[in-house]
């Protein structure tokens, strides 16, 4: 998805060029924003080493009306051997809350079988 770094606009495939501010658009996973953003307001809930874990929590967050961030990089000051990546998810401080709790939710379903209550 091509992102106009200046106005941190998403535009569809295809345009390269960002129509309010005629800057070149770059490609999403170039922007640095995540990094940015979370200095500011964005707040780090989760971390893993499984991407595909966390992408399924972003997508739990996401259709709760949370907005998530994922944000998939080497950590190179883990000098584990191997391909050892972190990625993270981050959510605006103001959800960080109803995050936390979507996350919990998300973990106890996911954990394999449980205890169930004993009827309904
Ligand atoms: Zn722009």
């Amino acid at each position: 998805m091509p992102v106009c770094p200046n106005c941190n606009y998403e535009y569809v495939e295809g345009v390269t060029i960002c129509p309010d501010c005629n800057t070149a658009l770059v490609d999403e996973k170039d922007l640095p924003k995540i990094e940015e953003l979370s200095e500011k307001d964005w707040v780090l809930v989760y971390t893993s080493g499984d991407e595909y874990e966390v992408q399924m929590l972003k997508e739990v967050l996401e259709s709760g009306g949370v907005e998530a961030n994922v944000l998939s990089q080497k950590d190179r000051n883990f000098p584990a051997p191997g391909d050892f990546s972190i990625v993270k998810l981050f959510v605006r401080k103001s959800d960080l809350k109803q995050a936390l709790n979507y996350i919990e939710d998300a973990k106890k379903n996911n954990s394999g079988p449980e205890e169930n209550s004993e009827e309904s």
